[in-house]
């Protein structure tokens, strides 16, 4: 079995003058959440998805869930302070209605552009290696500064890539770095790989796409805003 979690337990807001959490922002109609959840609830190879957000949103995302038919959504968990317990929640949720071998896929809400091509990608590389992460290739030189103020580092750029999700894995893989995360105190993680990668495990790379970006300004907002709408005209 496959399984998606998607992660909407966000509380903040980077945008300025939007309230709500962006994962929630209403974009031609549908809330961003709602366009993630729908590219993995009609993707064939998923056979079920969790959500996990804050407590305040779960009678919307079961109204949502109803409203655009978004049958494949079988737990709705409570979000965690961090994205790492936000994570751990939503695997100890499906824990008893799946097998150690099981797929997951974990990805961010705030990601509605993600492509039927990366998660056939994820699942048959975590099928194939137990732990993948989605990037792109570093097109910028990026510049490492510890104080803020002076270069710290330059890393060569062919060697780095820019994170994006899905990060999936074999079930036991990924509860088992989660439980040992937990038992080192280890508990603000930005990424699910990084504690596999701490459990001495291999974790391969799947090619992401520039669309698939994470909203998180303004700018991103606009830029969504501008490519649904291409999308929805170049349909017509
Ligand atoms: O904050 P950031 O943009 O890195 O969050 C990435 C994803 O993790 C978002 O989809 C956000 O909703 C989710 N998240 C979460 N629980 C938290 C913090 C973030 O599910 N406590």
């Amino acid at each position: 079995m496959n399984i998606a979690i998607i992660l909407a337990g966000g509380k903040g807001s980077r945008m300025g003058m939007v309230d709500e959490p962006k994962q929630f922002i209403d974009i031609y109609g549908k809330p961003i959440v709602v366009h993630t959840i729908e590219a993995f609830d009609i993707h064939e190879q998923i056979d079920a998805i969790a959500v996990v957000c804050l407590k305040e949103w779960h009678e919307d995302i079961k109204i949502w869930t109803r409203k655009y038919e978004l049958n494949k959504v079988k737990w709705i968990v409570d979000g965690g302070e961090t994205r790492q317990e936000s994570v751990f929640n939503g695997l100890k949720a499906i824990e008893e209605d799946v097998s150690p071998e099981d797929i997951v896929v974990i990805h961010d809400s705030a990601r509605p552009l993600i492509s039927h091509r990366i998660i056939v990608n994820n699942i048959e590389g975590a099928k194939k290696y137990g732990a993948v992460d989605t990037v792109i290739k570093a097109s910028d030189t990026i510049i490492k500064s510890t104080d803020d103020e002076t270069i710290s580092s330059i890393p060569v750029r062919k060697e780095l890539y820019i994170g994006q999700t899905p990060q999936s894995f074999v079930y036991s893989t990924i509860y088992d770095a989660h439980k040992t995360a937990e038992a080192s105190k280890l508990q603000d993680s930005t990424d699910d790989c990084r504690l596999v990668l701490n459990c001495g495990k291999k974790v391969h790379l799947v090619d992401g796409d520039k669309l698939n970006f994470k909203i998180t300004t303004m700018e991103d907002l606009l830029l969504l805003k501008s490519i649904v709408k291409m999308s929805k005209l170049e349909r017509i």
